[in-house]
């Protein structure tokens, strides 16, 4: 039968991938990866004779440098190709594929050809973030929902938007937003009136890998805090919220904890 496997492969740390995963790696003959997927992965739980095309889509700022920069159609185009030629094809996407993913696109042309696909959940950085930080999202009394949010283009959101971020008691979580930190700050905090005391901000880079840096600061400090840091390593992202405090009480990796050093992120 021609399909497709959708697998989460988990913000960084090889080890958090799920059974099925693995069981659907170990079968596969050609295999798509996206950038932010860990190569402990493809070494310990792919077959030997498996294809593995890297299709991981950099930013456009790079895209005439990188001879490897692959379109979103050229994308369908290979693996609708393999699909159709009967191969055990998996899309193997970094967290979960359906957070803050192209895989809609992807599932509306798998349609087009009449393959049938399987979606395996995963970890979202998030998610993952927030365990290896000892920041449970919703701890009671600090925050009753999470949201993940990302700002591809933040000139778009309107004033009323930005006060709302500041003044719920949601813990968010925003992605795909380090390189416009100055900016999310700097909205954030137009309105210095508002500023909750009790909320502070994580900064978490590479998270559940043995590169993790938390950096954390008051949502009035920030500014200072991103000046001084200058450059956050991708990938990171931001937690806001009352539940940050937590971080604090309940950390618990170390570099201790984390045997080896290895590069995670395929690059
Ligand atoms: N599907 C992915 C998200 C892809 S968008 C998921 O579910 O996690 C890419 C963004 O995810 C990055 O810009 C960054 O904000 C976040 N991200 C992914 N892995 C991360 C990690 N290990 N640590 C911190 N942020 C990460």
């Amino acid at each position: 039968m021609k399909k497709v496997i959708f697998i989460s492969a988990g913000p960084g740390d090889p080890d958090l991938i799920t059974l099925k995963a693995v069981y659907h790696l170990r079968k596969s003959e050609v295999i798509l990866v996206d950038r932010l997927v860990s190569p402990e992965i493809l070494k310990k739980y792919s077959s030997s004779k498996r294809k593995i095309i890297y299709v991981g889509k950099l930013s456009r700022y790079s895209k005439n440098k990188n001879p490897l920069y692959l379109t979103q159609k050229k994308i369908n185009d290979i693996m609708i190709y393999h699909a159709l030629h009967g191969k055990y094809v998996v899309r193997l996407k970094g967290g979960d594929v359906s957070i803050f993913s192209n895989i809609m696109d992807e599932l509306i042309e798998l349609k087009k050809y009449q393959i049938s696909y399987e979606i395996i959940p995963g970890v979202t950085a998030a998610i993952g973030a927030a365990a290896y930080t000892g920041i449970p999202l919703t701890a009671r009394g600090y925050a009753s929902s999470v949201r993940f949010i990302t700002l591809h283009n933040p000139n778009s959101i309107h004033k009323d938007q930005w006060i709302e971020f500041l003044n719920t008691s949601d813990t968010l979580v925003f992605y795909m937003c380090i390189q416009k930190l100055d900016y999310i700050f700097d909205k954030l905090i137009m309105n210095k009136r508002n500023i909750y005391t009790d909320k502070l901000v994580a900064i978490v880079e590479q998270a559940t890998t043995p590169m993790q840096k938390v950096y954390t600061s008051s949502l009035y400090n920030c500014k200072e805090l991103i000046r001084k840091e200058k450059k956050f390593l991708s990938p990171s992202l931001v937690i806001i919220g009352k539940t940050v405090n937590l971080h604090r009480k309940f950390k618990w990796t170390s570099d201790l904890f984390f045997f080896h050093k290895k590069n995670y992120f395929v690059s």
